[in-house]
């Protein structure tokens, strides 16, 4: 049986309110030990807490999203930094820049970014980064913040790009997206990519894999996700699986992830 981690998703979405016990254990029973939920908001911070608190193998992570920037005020930032101290999640964020959605002003966001990549580096926690149409500016604001670690989650920019990233120790994440056989530069992205440099994620609700196209999306199809890298990287399943568990593992420094146990 595969240990996989869900290393980013939005498990406490209302999408998941009427079967959450249902898709915790569809999670469990395709191998999803631990899953990483990154927040978007300070107003929804507590119910992530809860649902994080309610089952084994899941890890918050908190923090103010970009494409949520309407609801954010600079006090949050404070507010965040108690949370990192009284909570102790694994990482910050969802954080980062989104240059796709209209009406989020860029400097804006940038403010909240650089105040979380702020605390990251105080706290010596690593951030969940989101680069929508803006990979380059996330780029050139983390080499103001030497040392900070971290994930460009749902990566989808170029080789260059990658390359840069990893040279920071900044680690990418793939999900459905990559399943898609439209997107040619990703998949042959991936065939390149270090082992060590990436992880996988479901981003559920959101970005289902092709082969769940149009329904909501959740932890237990990251089996898909990583069907599609072995496939592409032409690699046993298994050592994706090892290789992507560590990496995860490693950068939000999560226990001994729970074993699989007797079926
Ligand atoms: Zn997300």
């Amino acid at each position: 049986m595969l240990a996989l981690i869900d290393s980013h998703n939005h498990f406490d979405d209302g999408s998941f309110d009427p079967d959450r016990d249902e898709a915790y254990q569809r999670a469990r029973a395709a191998g999803v030990r631990a899953q990483v939920l990154a927040a978007v908001s300070a107003r929804l911070w507590p119910k992530l807490k809860v649902v994080a608190a309610r089952y084994p193998g899941l890890y918050p992570s908190y923090g103010l999203h970009p494409a949520y920037l309407a609801e954010h005020h600079p006090e949050h930032l404070d507010e965040l930094a108690d949370w990192l101290v009284r909570e102790r999640p694994v990482a910050i964020g969802e954080c980062g820049l989104d240059y796709y959605l209209p009406d989020l002003d860029p400097d804006v966001q940038a403010d909240y970014f650089t105040g979380q990549l702020r605390l990251a580096r105080r706290h010596d926690l690593p951030v969940i980064m989101h680069a929508r149409h803006a990979v380059d500016q996330v780029i050139k604001l983390v080499r103001r913040f030497q040392g900070v670690r971290g994930v460009v989650h749902s990566f989808s920019g170029s080789e260059d790009q990658a390359l840069r990233l990893l040279d920071l120790g900044i680690l990418l994440s793939f999900g459905g997206p990559l399943t898609y056989a439209r997107a040619t530069r990703l998949r042959g992205l991936i065939r390149y990519l270090p082992l060590d440099g990436f992880m996988l994620e479901t981003d559920s609700p959101d970005q289902p894999p092709s082969n769940h196209r149009g329904t909501r999306n959740e932890p237990a199809f990251l089996p898909d996700v990583l069907a599609c890298v072995a496939e592409l990287r032409g690699a046993d399943p298994a050592e994706i699986a090892a290789a992507t568990t560590a990496n995860a593992h490693r950068l939000f420094n999560l226990p001994d992830v729970p074993s699989p146990g007797p079926h």
